[in-house]
């Protein structure tokens, strides 16, 4: 507003300059003192220009005082002697308005002092005839304050948005950038018929490191991680921290499958290697998840959504590796989405319940303790644990359905108490993460003294992994929590053991009271030597360490006769009971043997997988 305000009185002067040039022209004829002096006294600079030759033909002091050459000088000069940058590039525009001869002109441009000072001028003027010949009358207004007053805005405004656009600890560009710029490499793709990689970069167990080593130490591991990625692609590529550990690296023109892979290899080798914080070597391997432009979709919000489903995907496939999105993938999502909503719907809406299988002595047959076996129960029947129970845990849902099963289980052992039932504990499956997130051990103590019910009728059955994670790593949490457990008094029941580490130093270390064989050794116990040897070394083992043993599975008499021969002391599996809502485990708690049948068949309907409980 305030330069269309400007230009428009500095036409008006070049205007009046012309007037009053015009006037100069015919002052020998009438004479006009006052016109003169408005154009000798100007404080702009003001010229006449033959419209033939360019040339200047008359200048007012102002003019004159500015450049600094004198009016003897000046008169007859090109334009272009004055005006425009020494190279000629800028005089170009005023010479070339100039020559088009146009009625009115406003141009930007510099002026050369001989003081060898360079001014930025407004030149504004219009032409004229006089006498049959053409001439432009030009009024000059110095804007070099204006223009640097322009350019420092302009550099500050670049500043912010630099600041606005890029992340403060890396350096790197960030989500806003991302935001601006990902459309427009995806534009130019679709234009040029390209391919684009958006590679989605999560470091692995980085949580861990920050709370263990400090943040101070988690931030240099970021700079360097940051400065790693960025040195490991090409100059063209964007790389972007999207916040905490996350990194997004968008590959521009792809030429093969390959370039993909072998980006992501190349990204994967350079985490890998040590850094060294404050003289300790850290080591931060990520997960990649990639998604390709156009083959996986169109747009920026797609391509990242499924680059950070292929993301989540590299980390249940155990971290520090990179995978493709695939539309699977996304089905896979998209169920677990549903099972997550459900979960929830059944938490709220009590379509949770728990059913009870026996644990049996197998010299005497007597129930010798029950475990609690979670069923949700569906618009189709009920569904089993192993379609819910890891998006519980990927979701922490997990905490909330634990606390659930302690509860229930808790109010059935009190109404079996109050049925005058003999008791015996009931053994709860508990997964690592319930361990890792949340107070497990204080809410169960808080829900004993609630219930009035001792911790020696609960048992914890737990998993190896919850013991030690892979990698030799120690899960500290999870530890903790067991040592609580511990001290509550609860007994520690190591649950499918054969399967994971099955470590003979953590069975001593955490006084593990007994061990379930999976069922998998169970199974072929009476065909296969393997499984047999498996099975005898780990009840040698067991005995030795004065440690209980149960084996879990058994569906014939001859598993249940090898078991007694081998001197396992407890079993449980179909042939002696399936699990059944608590409302029939009355019969488990009379303190009599339990009764089989020789004919009694396992049920099948578990088996396959269809059916529950
Ligand atoms: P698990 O703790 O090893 O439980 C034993 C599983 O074997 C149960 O499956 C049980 O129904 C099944 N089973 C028992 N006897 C036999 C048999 O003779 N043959 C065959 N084929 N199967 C038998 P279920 O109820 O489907 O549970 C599967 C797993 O889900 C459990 O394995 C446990 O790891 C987990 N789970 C169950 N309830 C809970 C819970 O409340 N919390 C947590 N965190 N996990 C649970
Ligand atoms: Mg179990
Ligand atoms: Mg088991």
């Amino acid at each position: 507003m305030i330069d269309i305000l400007l230009a428009s009185v500095a036409l008006a002067a070049a205007f009046a300059l012309g007037v009053v040039l015009t006037w100069r022209w015919r002052r020998a004829a009438r004479g006009g003192a006052a016109h003169h002096a408005a154009f000798l006294q100007s404080p702009h600079g003001m010229l006449l220009v033959d419209a033939q030759t360019l040339c200047i033909t008359d200048a007012n002091p102002a003019l004159v005082r500015s450049v600094g050459i004198p009016f003897a000088e000046l008169r007859g000069s090109r334009i272009s002697d004055i005006f425009g940058a020494s190279d000629g590039t800028e005089c170009d525009a005023l010479t070339a308005q100039l020559r088009e001869s146009p009625a009115r002109l406003l141009v930007e441009t510099v002026q050369r002092c001989r003081s060898g000072r360079r001014l930025y001028v407004e030149i504004s003027g219009h032409r004229l005839e006089i006498a049959h010949r053409s001439f432009f009358a030009l009024s000059t207004r110095d804007v070099t304050l204006r223009r640097k007053v322009q350019a420092q805005q302009l550099e500050r405004q670049q500043y912010l948005d630099h600041l606005a656009h890029h992340d403060q600890l890396t350096g790197l560009p960030n989500r806003l950038y991302l935001a601006a710029h990902l459309p427009k490499a995806i534009e130019e793709a679709r234009r040029v018929g390209g391919t684009l990689a958006v590679l989605f970069l999560d470091l692995d167990r980085f949580k861990d490191i920050n709370d263990s080593r400090g943040h101070d130490t988690g931030d240099k591991l970021l700079q360097e991680v940051a400065r790693r990625i960025a040195a490991a692609v090409h100059a063209r590529d964007m790389v972007v921290r999207m916040g905490g550990d996350e990194f997004i690296v968008v590959l521009r023109s792809v030429t093969s499958p390959e370039q993909i892979t072998e980006t992501a290899a190349r990204l994967a080798d350079v985490l890998n290697a040590p850094v060294v914080i404050d003289g300790r070597p850290l080591v931060a391997t990520a997960s990649i998840g990639v998604s390709v432009y156009p083959r996986d979709g169109q747009s920026m919000g797609e391509l990242l959504r499924q680059s950070d489903t292929a993301m989540y995907q590299a980390k249940d496939h155990g971290r520090n590796t990179f995978q493709q999105f695939s539309r699977g993938m996304e089905r896979r999502l998209k169920e677990r989405v549903a099972i997550e909503n459900g979960l929830r719907r059944a938490l709220a809406e009590q379509h949770l319940e728990l059913h009870y299988q026996p644990i049996v002595a197998i010299g005497t047959r007597k129930v010798v303790a029950l475990e609690a076996l979670l069923r949700w129960r569906g618009p189709h029947g009920f569904i089993r644990p192993s379609r819910f129970i890891g998006v519980a845990e990927q979701t922490g849902l997990i905490v909330p359905v634990g606390e659930f099963v302690v509860q229930q289980a808790l109010a059935d052992l009190g109404r079996w108490r109050a049925q005058g039932a003999t008791l015996v504990p009931v053994a709860l499956n508990v997964s690592a993460v319930q361990l890792q997130r949340g107070n497990f051990t204080g809410m169960l103590a808080r829900q004993l003294r609630r219930a009035d019910i001792g911790a020696e009728l609960v048992q914890i059955e737990l998993t190896e992994s919850a013991l030690f994670e892979p990698h030799g790593r120690r899960a500290d949490p999870a530890q903790d929590a067991i040592v609580q457990l511990r001290e509550l008094g609860t007994r520690i029941v190591i649950d499918d053991f054969g399967t994971g580490y099955s470590s003979l130093s953590y069975l001593k270390r955490w006084r593990v009271d007994a061990l379930k064989i999976d069922r998998s050794f169970i199974r072929d116990l009476t065909l296969d030597a393997g499984d047999l040897a498996i099975v005898e070394a780990i009840i040698a083992m067991a005995r030795h360490l004065n440690i209980e043993l149960i084996a879990e599975g058994v569906e014939s008499w001859p598993q249940l006769e090898r078991l007694r021969e081998l001197g396992c002391d407890r079993a449980q599996g179909f042939l002696l009971a399936r699990p059944v809502p608590a409302g029939q485990c009355r019969r488990f708690l009379d303190g009599a043997p339990l009764e089989l049948h020789a004919d009694e068949e396992p049920f099948p309907e578990l088996r396959d997988g269809t059916g529950g409980g």
